[in-house]
Parts: structure tokens; sequence; C-alpha cells
């Protein structure tokens, strides 16, 4: 068993709001390059807490659309709507997980839930795209909303603390999330003083999103929040150690050697198809929304 070991540390982008409800830093692609060595994750942002005030309206982001990926949302505090054009609709609550497959096009929107808009509140959340293999990218569109209680939950190796499978499989425990690569997907939260380790394919893309607290990674690798942890694909395990309480979220995957163009919400192989997502896009072929 050979260790993996952190490659780089990612740090994010200056905050942005993305519509008027989400406040985040962007790890990849635009602040940092880590190309094929996250595939197959293209984007992540990440809303550290923030107190909004109540109102009336609810704060997000209108209809938009997508094609070519999966968007995958984590609600750490909060809860976020969402409405598709294929019907699809739900709230993601704390510990919950939306997974939502924009394949051949679909519209949606995302904003805060009711409840939350007016009574205000702390909002912790991230989103992640997931690509999709060229053989999957015109799927047809779904959504998984996979609830918290639904995730397998792994006690830490030492100390207080667990893993809560989201996809893939953790020391025998299998995630709920259906995926069209193999991925590993993990939220992780350790006690001070615990430990847990990790095995990892070696041809795995993998990183690590340290969403609080302080810690290191391999007995000597210091990590604290907002640092994204990329590491080499070489070696097959490493271990998290707490100095303090901490919560990570864990992405593993194998990457997808195929050709990436993204423009905006499209994330296509060939320039073409992004022309087709456009033209497709304003023919009315993603169904139909309202604001
Ligand atoms: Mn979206």
């Amino acid at each position: 068993m050979s260790t993996k070991q952190v490659e780089a540390v990612l740090h994010g982008s200056a905050f942005g709001m993305v519509g008027d409800g989400f406040r985040v830093t962007n790890y990849f692609p635009n602040g940092n390059k880590p190309g094929r060595k996250m595939s197959p994750f293209i984007l992540l942002d990440y809303h550290p807490p923030h107190t909004y005030t109540p109102t009336k309206q609810a704060r997000g982001v209108g209809v938009h659309p997508h094609r070519g990926f999966e968007t995958v949302t984590l609600a750490f505090q909060g809860a976020i709507a969402h409405h598709d054009s294929f019907g699809g609709s739900g709230t993601i609550f704390p510990g919950d997980v939306q997974w939502m497959t924009a394949g051949s096009g679909l519209l949606h929107k995302e904003y805060h839930e009711a409840a939350f808009t007016q009574n205000g509140g702390v909002m912790q959340m991230l989103q992640l795209w997931v690509n999709l293999p060229a053989k999957d990218k015109n799927v047809r569109p779904r959504y998984q909303a996979i609830t918290r209680n639904q995730m397998t939950r792994v006690q830490a190796d030492e100390g207080e603390g667990f893993v809560e499978v989201i996809a893939g499989e953790h020391k025998g425990a299998k995630g709920p999330a259906m995926t069209f690569t193999p991925i590993h997907m993990y939220r992780v939260q350790l006690s001070a003083g615990a430990k847990h380790s990790f095995d990892i394919p070696e041809n795995f893309n993998t990183g690590i999103l340290w969403v609080k607290g302080n810690g290191s990674v391999n007995e000597t690798r210091e990590a604290k929040e907002l640092d994204f942890l990329l590491f080499n694909q070489a070696g097959t395990n490493f271990t998290i150690q707490a100095t303090t309480d901490i919560e990570l979220v864990v992405l593993a995957g194998e990457p997808i050697d195929e050709p990436v163009v993204q423009y905006g919400p499209f994330v296509m192989n060939h320039p073409i198809e992004i022309q087709e997502a456009i033209e497709d896009y304003h023919a009315g072929k993603y169904g139909v929304l309202e604001e």
C-alpha cells in the first residue's frame, strides 16, 4: 500500500454572487486550471457560511439551461429549492444532496427555500459539476434527491467522527448516488484528535475541499479551512488527522479522457456541439419553465 500525496493546494477565487442568492468562491475551472487533474469534476463553487436577512422575494438564480454534464448540490446549512423543465423539483436541506443530470438539456432555477427566505438565516452549500462521457451526454435529464439518512455512515478509524458516503464506496459501504463513471464522494466530519484513512484507486483524480477546522494529511501536510487539496494520482491511501473539529468533502473519480469544451452552462466535447446546444436552447428544445 503506497501513500497518495498532496500535490498542490488550490485557493478559491474572490467571492462573487451567483444570481442574488449564492455567495461563492470558485476553486476551478476559473480560479485555477487543474484541467485533467480533476476530471471528471469540471467546476467547484463553495458557499461558506453567510447570513441572509429575512425578505419576501426568494433570492437565487432564475431560469437557465444546462447540457452535457451533472450538477451536484450539497447543503451544509440553510435550504435550497429547485425546479426544472422536466417536472423535477425539491428542497435540499442540511446534509442532503441533489444530483441532477442535465444530459441532453434542461432548464432549471435554484433559489432559497420559502421558509428560509421569510426567516433569513445562515446558508452554507456547494455546487460541483461532474462531466458526462461523450456516450452519455445526451441521456434524458434526471434528478436524484439524496437525503442524508440514505447515506451510509462509516465510523472514524480513531476518535469520534464519521464519513457519509454520497457516491461510490468507502470501506465496503456504498453511496446512494447513481453515477455514469466511477466516482467516490464523501462528506467527512471528525472531532479534534480523530484520524481516518481512505483508499482510492491509483488511476483516480482526488481532491479535498477543507470546509472547516485545522488538521493534516499523512501526518505531515497541514491543511486549513478553505484549502482545496489536489492529490497526486500515484499512491492508493492517505490519512486525515483532525487537530480541531473538522469537516471535509472528498472527491475522487476516474478521469474522462475526452476533449472538454465549455461555454457557460454547456459542457460538450467539440465546438460544433456547443453551437448545437445554443441553437437547441433558442429553439425551445429544453422544455418550458416559468420564472
Ligand atoms: Mn444551474
